[in-house]
């Protein structure tokens, strides 16, 4: 279906739908279980409007190039463009915050990387980014303290907590802001805890933002 922003209740928001902003290596325990090293300036990719996709229907899975991997993160909604940004005027360009997955082709990505080539094959493809409602920032705790778990099967395969990224919500965008323009309408997928691991058709998927709301869904097949 054709992809709008929601809010946690299901409503429309009257935002464009923009580009994804992503994060890699923002979580030690992630860098660890990929056998990565720590980058000092944030590794940073995207993925077009076309990735995004809506988390509570059925995931789409490619499955002729290899495992697609699971990686759930914490989302940001822009309301208001962002360049060269203080950390005050990102909070107050935040329009809500959400989860949601950048799924990526693990095998594909692994290619890439010994040939030293972009991830986009990767990552960007479309549906690469289902995502969930927005819950409006006014509403929301303390983002440096925010949960959220992915259940696969009954099992907990990833369990993140905002505490544990390197680079933190607010300066990150602001830092982003300093790379490119962010604009209103973008998503910004904030980087993934360890955990990841192959989606596959028929799995049962039950995705907790601890607080906010919880979401089931399943893999289905391209
Ligand atoms: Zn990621």
């Amino acid at each position: 279906m054709t992809y709008l922003h929601k809010d946690n209740q299901g409503s429309p928001i009257s935002l464009p739908v923009n580009k994804v902003v992503c994060i890699g290596r923002n979580y030690l325990d992630h860098i660890q279980e990929m056998n990565s090293t720590v980058s000092e300036a944030p590794l940073l990719f995207m993925k077009p409007k076309a990735a995004l996709c809506h988390l509570d229907e059925a995931i789409q899975v490619p499955t002729d190039k290899g495992e697609c991997h699971n990686e759930l993160e914490v989302s940001i909604l822009l309301k208001s463009p962002l360049k060269n940004a203080t950390e005050a005027e990102v909070l107050n360009a935040i329009w809500g915050v959400g989860v949601g997955l950048d799924l990526t082709l693990r095998d594909v990505q692994a290619a890439l990387k010994a040939q030293g080539q972009p991830w986009e094959r990767a990552k960007s493809f479309d549906y690469s980014a289902p995502v969930s409602g927005f819950v409006p920032l006014g509403e929301m705790e303390d983002l440096n303290d925010l949960h959220f778990t992915l259940t696969i099967n009954g099992e907990v395969r990833q369990q993140g907590h905002t505490a544990m990224m390197l680079h933190k919500i607010v300066p990150l965008l602001a830092h982003m802001s300093e790379v490119f323009t962010l604009d209103s309408g973008d998503v910004i997928l904030t980087g993934t805890p360890k955990g990841v691991g192959p989606l596959l058709p028929g799995d049962n998927v039950d995705v907790e933002f601890t607080g906010y709301f919880s979401i089931q869904t399943k893999v289905v097949g391209e």
